[in-house]
């Protein structure tokens, strides 16, 4: 039998290790592995099954097995420090890696007092658990605060936007605790906005990723921007990188495929790149930012 691995780029230092405790004749990816929706079909195409490592289930397709990598820690620790929060009704989120142990954290808090909300989101399958596309685990949450407990400060900024609710980030593995505010991250999106003023010739980008393909979304795009008298085409892609962009005749970009593109990869494009949320506030059809989910 033939199989495929799929790891994310953090992993692939360690395929081999990964690789010699499967079965068959193993052919491993070599592109990225960005997320859950990040499937090598061109791989997919020559084996009989795909090993995705690293993410959980989000799509339902044939001959892909999602295999999940947990990352230990100390939950006494973490309820110890969150025991500490003046707020007693929190939501708890986390990434794929981390969320395994939030239904532990939940009863131990609860045990002491607190209301803790543990949702599942749209497109996930672990309670808590948050994608850069979906924050839905929060929705009309009524928590006085959320707490993250993950690494990074991403997906804490992107709940603070969705929620309006004050965030912590609790790393699980230094333990460190902060106060994440949205602002800046609001900051730099209108200033982007801005710098989409007045610019004429747009590029839709539509990812061919299993997962982030909105095809449908780009033509609506496509169609508002032909009525404001702009120049577009709705460019399709695989992996989006700053090389493929320069290649480019355009002046602007609005992103269809994954959010964390305009949200997190902005910066390594010298051309902006917006989401269809924020098309529409440079059109002047809305006011008010909210995150690009799928
Ligand atoms: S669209 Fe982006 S954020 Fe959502 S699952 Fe795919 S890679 Fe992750």
């Amino acid at each position: 039998m033939r199989v495929g691995v799929q790891l994310p780029d953090g992993l692939k230092r360690k395929a081999i290790e990964i690789c010699d405790k499967l079965e068959g004749d193993i052919i491993l990816s070599g592109e990225h592995c960005f997320g859950a929706c990040d499937i090598d079909l061109n791989l997919l195409k020559e084996v009989d099954i795909v090993y995705h490592f690293a993410h959980t289930k989000i799509l339902d397709l044939e001959k892909v097995v999602y295999v999940p990598y947990f990352i230990d820690y100390n939950v006494e620790k973490i309820c110890e420090i969150l025991s500490n929060l003046k707020e007693r009704r929190i939501a708890l989120i986390s990434t794929a890696q981390y969320c395994h142990k939030l239904t532990e954290i939940k009863e131990k808090l609860e045990a002491i007092g607190y209301s803790v909300e543990l949702r599942k989101s749209r497109r996930t399958e672990l309670p808590g658990q948050v994608l850069g596309c979906d924050y839905s685990a929060i929705k009309n949450s009524e928590a006085e605060a959320i707490v993250f407990v993950g690494d990074g400060i991403f997906h804490a900024k992107g709940a603070a936007i969705y929620s309006g609710k004050k965030v912590y980030a609790l790393n699980p593995l230094n333990f460190e605790l902060i106060e994440v505010d949205g602002a800046d991250f609001l900051k730099e999106r209108f200033l982007l906005i801005s710098k989409c003023v007045g610019l004429k010739k747009l590029g839709i980008i539509v990812s061919s990723k299993p997962g982030q393909r909105r095809l449908k979304l780009a033509e609506e795009i496509q169609k508002k921007a032909k009525e404001r008298g702009m120049k577009s085409l709705i460019v399709y892609f695989g992996d989006i990188t700053p090389e493929k962009l320069e290649n480019l005749p355009f002046e602007f970009y609005v992103n269809t495929a994954c959010p964390r593109i305009s949200y997190d990869d902005y910066r390594r494009f010298k051309i902006p790149i917006i989401t269809p949320q924020e098309f529409d506030i440079l059109l002047g059809l809305k006011k008010d930012l909210e995150l690009d989910e799928i």
